[in-house]
């Protein structure tokens, strides 16, 4: 350890020591990394050196400019502050004190459309900027976590040693790569959040119908899952739902769950993936029900006066439990290929439009570990885009179309019982809906177009001849060409 007073620079600066930013600073230095850190109020300099000083080699610099003084250039300066303007406050700071060719990492939680505007800026000014997304929470910072750099490829060669040592590692791969340009890193970790919405909604589904129609227990619900966690479904968030439905509460000797608010909060990275997939127009309903789920869920005023009104829907148990068990597995299963398959589009989509390039297949590597949505079903995704790197759609892949079409009937009878129950599933239906609409031969989407051309005049497209067309509906009902 080091007090900044040997003249040896440092290899990379964290600045923003708190949860995040000091475990991160830990995984460097414990990596064999000479590490900078700073943060705005001295104190948390202070405590890092005092309980974790001994884990490697720091350079405590409560001041900025001493900070920036100790790095090797180009200087590699990591900011892990609360995302938004505290963000800009640091790089408003740093950017007199660091000189052409410096790299800002920005390892926050940042708003994509942000890191654009900050990407332009600091390359204007001469310097680099990097938005990296960075998944797996307090833990995965400090023991590995799973990271998706933005940026141009020169600045990421001089962090990839870096990064990928910290990264988490899976079969020998780091679980970080450099995922395109500008802001594709934060597009990215943006939307491995909204996967991650809809991946705990669909499984806080399954677990309400397994109780609601199965009357499961809590705890015969975790073995479930457990069993559950050796076969397709084994992920990290299945294997934590188990450890959460076998929870006691001390207080009431009841199950955890049953006196846990059921309000569920955010933090917002759902609801940016949802606004930037309607931007974009990419159907992202999983996702999206997930978002809107948890909003349901926190109008207790609401639930009360639609409750008092209507009362709670008669239950029919499922007459066997076990079939109900495997049904839900595979409506589980599929539902969950199917948030996949729209969490990658809307990302192939942002890619084609900026040019970014990503690779989903790179995606499907680095989300093995480190992350919240790390799971076993990710190494099946890398072999699909492997094998056809330009794949329509997740669904179509042939592993994921065989093993839709066995879920096919399980996964409709499960939303039907629910529905005819009064078991909310929105993400199950979205999903179900979002499969059935792909593969329909016509939609009713030709009666919309139908509608907005009577009322608006905005012309449709016929199946029989090129050009555009209109009714004159309030005329003779003739048609007429609109080109
Ligand atoms: P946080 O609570 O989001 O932010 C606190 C840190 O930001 C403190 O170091 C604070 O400094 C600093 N800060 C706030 N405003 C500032 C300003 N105007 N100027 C300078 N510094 C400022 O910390 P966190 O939970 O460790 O998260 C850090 C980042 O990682 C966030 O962008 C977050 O979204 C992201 N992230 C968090 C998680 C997680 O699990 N927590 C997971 C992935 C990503 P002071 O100590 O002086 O107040």
């Amino acid at each position: 350890m080091s007090q900044g007073t040997d003249q040896k620079l440092a290899d990379v600066g964290v600045t923003g020591l708190a949860v995040m930013g000091a475990n991160l600073a830990r995984n460097f230095a414990r990596n064999g990394f000479r590490v900078a850190i700073h943060n705005r109020s001295a104190a948390k300099v202070d405590t890092l050196m005092s309980e974790h000083g001994d884990e490697g080699d720091f350079v405590a610099t409560p001041d900025l400019a001493d900070f920036v003084q100790a790095l090797e250039r180009p200087r590699k300066v990591i900011i892990m502050v609360q995302a938004g303007p505290g963000t800009d406050a640091v790089i408003d700071q740093l950017v007199p004190l660091l000189e052409d060719g410096d790299i800002v990492v920005d390892a926050g939680n940042a708003h994509w459309e942000d890191t654009r505007r900050r990407e332009k800026r600091l390359r204007e000014a001469g310097l680099r900027f990097v938005g990296a997304g960075v998944s797996g929470g307090e833990e995965g910072a400090l023991l590995g976590p799973s990271i998706m750099p933005g940026g141009d490829t020169e600045a990421y060669a001089h962090l990839a040693p870096m990064l990928e040592k910290i990264a988490a590692q899976v079969d020998g791969e780091a679980c970080c790569r450099h995922i395109g340009p500008d802001a594709a890193g934060h597009f990215v970790k943006m939307v491995h959040n909204g996967i991650e919405y809809a991946d705990m909604q669909l499984i806080a589904e399954a677990y309400d119908v397994l109780r609601t129609l199965g009357g499961a227990t809590p705890t015969e619900i975790a073995d479930i899952f457990r069993t559950w966690n050796t076969g397709v479904l084994d992920s990290f968030l299945i294997e934590i739902t188990a450890t959460v439905l076998d929870k006691v509460d001390v207080r009431t000797g009841k199950a955890l769950v049953d006196v846990i608010l059921d309000a569920a909060a955010q933090k917002g990275t759902g609801t940016w993936t949802v606004q930037s997939a309607l931007a974009l127009g990419v159907p992202t309903g999983a996702i999206a029900e997930a978002v809107f789920a948890r909003a349901v869920s926190s109008q207790p005023a609401q639930r009360a006066a639609v409750l008092d009104r209507f009362g709670a829907v008669d239950v029919t148990p499922a007459a066997d439990r076990e079939a109900l068990v495997n049904a839900v597995e595979q409506a589980l299963y599929a539902s969950k290929i199917v948030a996949y398959a729209q969490g990658f589009d809307l990302i192939r989509t942002a890619s084609d439009d900026f040019a970014w390039g990503v690779k989903p297949g790179d995606l499907a590597t680095i989300w093995r570990g480190g992350c919240i949505i790390r799971a076993a079903f990710l190494d099946r995704i890398k072999q699909a885009y492997e094998a056809n790197p330009s794949l329509p759609n997740l669904l179509v892949a042939p592993d994921f179309a065989s093993d839709v079409e066995t879920a096919e009937s399980s996964w409709r009878s499960v939303v039907g019982q629910a529905v005819a129950n009064g078991v909310p599933v929105p993400a199950f239906s979205a999903s179900l809906a979002y499969f059935d609409s792909l593969r329909r031969d016509r939609l009713p989407a030709a009666l919309v177009q139908g509608q907005r051309d009577l009322f608006g005049a905005h012309t449709y497209k016929r199946i029989d001849a090129e050009g555009s067309f209109h009714i004159e509906w309030s005329g003779n009902g003739d048609e007429v060409s609109a080109d």
